[in-house]
């Protein structure tokens, strides 16, 4: 094990770490890796998570659009449970986010038939791109279908694979922690809240009053990208920094304003 290393000076990163591409079924279909990289270093932002509803298929060529836009890409997804309550799921590496699209499209498949048909899915949604922003496809699965997941087992998982849960919109009335179970449950673990309304954005969120309440963009189009966002005063652009911050350790931390 090596030692702690020189110390580094830190620095505020503005992050939108909730935005869908247009494999998400509800997405605009403009929202191509590319111009959601551009837009996102045009909005300011150093930091972006394209977390798209049940697939992670358009993170290669984000990871590439981004280096282009010199943005640093979180990987990411944003999960449905069993009980229909959504999770961001964050990721250090692309693998460890594919490995969960593994389980997730083993379940999806087992609930609502297998893949690569057409699955009551409109045509010409849910687009596979590349970093050029050339259609390579469509994906048919019920992406926005619920997984047979439970939140409980859908959060350990994130965190056997070395990620972050954060809970999405958690006091949204749809498809949220509240909306859906009324209360954050005794032992659930998420690492952070991402909250909607304006005043709750620097409360802690959950039974412990531990994790923090952040704000992201959950854009669906090119205009909302960044509009809302959180900062964090990190060493570097990593996961491994935001999972620090979100624990306000080492100096790290989420910075509301
Ligand atoms: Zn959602
Ligand atoms: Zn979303």
């Amino acid at each position: 094990m090596t030692g702690p290393g020189p110390k580094r000076k830190k620095r505020l990163f503005a992050a939108d770490l909730h935005i869908h591409s247009c494999l998400s079924p509800c997405a605009e279909l403009d929202m191509t890796p590319g111009r959601i990289m551009r837009r996102a270093a045009e909005a300011g932002l150093d930091i972006v998570a394209i977390a798209d509803h049940n697939s992670c298929e358009n993170l290669e060529a984000a990871a590439r659009a981004a280096g282009e836009a010199g943005v640093f890409l979180v990987p990411a997804m944003e999960i449905t449970s069993l009980e229909e309550v959504h999770v961001l799921a964050l990721f250090d590496t692309l693998e460890a986010a594919f490995r969960m699209q593994e389980d997730v499209y083993r379940r999806l498949d087992g609930l609502y038939g297998e893949g690569d048909r057409p699955n009551g899915i409109p045509p010409f949604r849910q687009v596979l791109v590349n970093e050029e922003d050339e259609v390579m496809g469509f994906n048919r699965r019920l992406l926005a279908g619920a997984t047979d997941i439970r939140l409980s087992s859908l959060v350990a998982a994130v965190h056997s694979l070395g990620g972050v849960v954060i809970a999405s919109h958690a006091d949204r009335g749809s498809f949220s922690i509240t909306s859906q179970l009324g209360f954050v449950p005794e032992g659930l673990d998420f690492d952070a809240f991402e909250l909607c309304g304006e005043k709750e954005k620097q409360k802690p969120f959950n039974h412990r009053g531990q994790a923090p309440g952040l704000r992201f963009s959950d854009a669906h189009r090119l205009e909302d990208i960044g509009r809302k966002r959180t900062s964090f005063l990190l060493e570097e652009a990593s996961l491994r920094e935001i999972a620090l911050a979100l624990k306000a350790a080492r100096g790290r931390k989420a910075v509301f304003d």
